[in-house]
């Protein structure tokens, strides 16, 4: 028993490193409005599915305690496309405005493409609009990556998981997981694989990874058998499992069948408590530097007209 217990990997705590970072943004804010800046996000929900409305009320929330803007603008689910886009607009123009989030999905006669495309990539603090997608993959610090793959980064950083050089597998190929997941690996000098529902012989694909990240939506999909003695194993999966026991009827469970693979891995994200409180984190964070660029893009604009106009300043 006491050999059992010897070797079962140990926990990333998500909720611990999740508080870390709120606070370190928190001082972040705090620095921004001694000179001014209140760092603000406006998340826009329309319709009024109940998940969504949960997510935007804790994003809200979370921007609150750390000092920043939190507003969030309801619209109804009758709201078109145009409408929308005006709103986006109103957005991207208004300076108390650092960061913007579009809660998806959004109903059916929205095209969400045509959302993520209008908001300001300077805004785009989810990190969805195609200039982030290229800053991040081709490195530029500038970039604002998607929330919940940046997260996971920083779970293995303060892990103290050594990323470069090792194998990394990614089980899914999503734009909000997957994707930016490999493009952070491969820039943080990982080797990276990425598998999806065509892969073939997929467990002797994931039995090579150093560092498994399961994102594929499929309750304990992975098996201590499709992972390698000493794995990092990261489960980005949240999916409910009915379970009659449970106060709502239902469990949360991850892709990766913990209580197994907690026994081959060296280390493992829980679910409920790994990455999933990252991401609002993240959010943050992202809002919070969404900020201060813009403060750096203010003060060079301003020494720009010094150098050209210095008499106007000083006359
Ligand atoms: P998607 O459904 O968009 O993507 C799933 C991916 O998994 C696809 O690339 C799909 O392949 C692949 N896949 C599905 N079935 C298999 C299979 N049997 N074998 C191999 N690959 C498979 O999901 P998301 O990326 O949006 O989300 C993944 C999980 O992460 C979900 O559980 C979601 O709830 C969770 N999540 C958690 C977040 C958090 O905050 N912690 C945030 C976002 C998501 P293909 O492309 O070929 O179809």
């Amino acid at each position: 028993m006491l050999d059992k217990l010897a070797t079962l990997a140990d926990l990333i705590d998500g909720v611990a490193v999740a508080r870390e970072i709120r606070a370190e943004v928190a001082l972040d804010a705090a620095a921004l409005i001694a000179r001014g800046v209140t760092p603000g996000l406006t998340v826009v929900l329309v319709g009024e599915d109940p998940a969504s409305a949960v997510y935007v009320a804790s994003k809200e929330k979370a921007c609150k305690e750390a000092g920043m803007n939190g507003e969030t603008i309801r619209l109804s689910a009758t709201t078109t496309q145009g409408e929308l886009l005006a709103v986006i607009d109103r957005l991207n123009a208004d300076p108390a405005v650092h960061g913007i989030l579009v809660q998806m999905p959004v109903p059916k006669q929205i095209d969400p493409q045509a959302v993520i495309l209008r908001i300001s990539p300077d805004k785009d603090v989810d990190g969805f609009h195609p200039v982030n997608v290229g800053r991040v993959w081709i490195g530029d610090q500038t970039g604002f990556a998607p929330c919940t793959p940046a997260g996971v980064m920083v779970l293995l950083e303060r892990a103290g998981v050594k990323v470069a050089g090792a194998d990394a597998v990614v089980l899914g190929r999503s734009t909000i997981v997957g994707k930016p997941m490999t493009s952070l690996l491969v820039n943080a000098s990982a080797t990276v694989t990425v598998c999806h529902s065509r892969t073939a012989n997929l467990a002797a694909q994931t039995r090579r990874a150093d560092i498994l990240i399961a994102a594929i939506g499929k309750p304990e999909f992975v098996t201590a058998d499709m992972v390698k003695p000493g794995a990092v194993v990261i489960d980005v999966g949240i999916n409910r499992v009915t379970d009659a026991n449970a106060k709502n009827g239902y469990r949360l469970k991850g892709d990766v069948a913990f209580d197994a693979v907690r026994a081959v891995a060296s280390k493992i994200t829980p679910v409920p408590g790994g990455v999933g409180p990252m991401t609002i984190a993240m959010l943050l964070k992202n809002t919070v530097r969404a900020a201060q660029q813009r403060e750096q893009q203010r003060e060079q604009q301003r020494s720009e007209q010094h150098i050209q106009h210095p008499s106007v300043l000083h006359p």
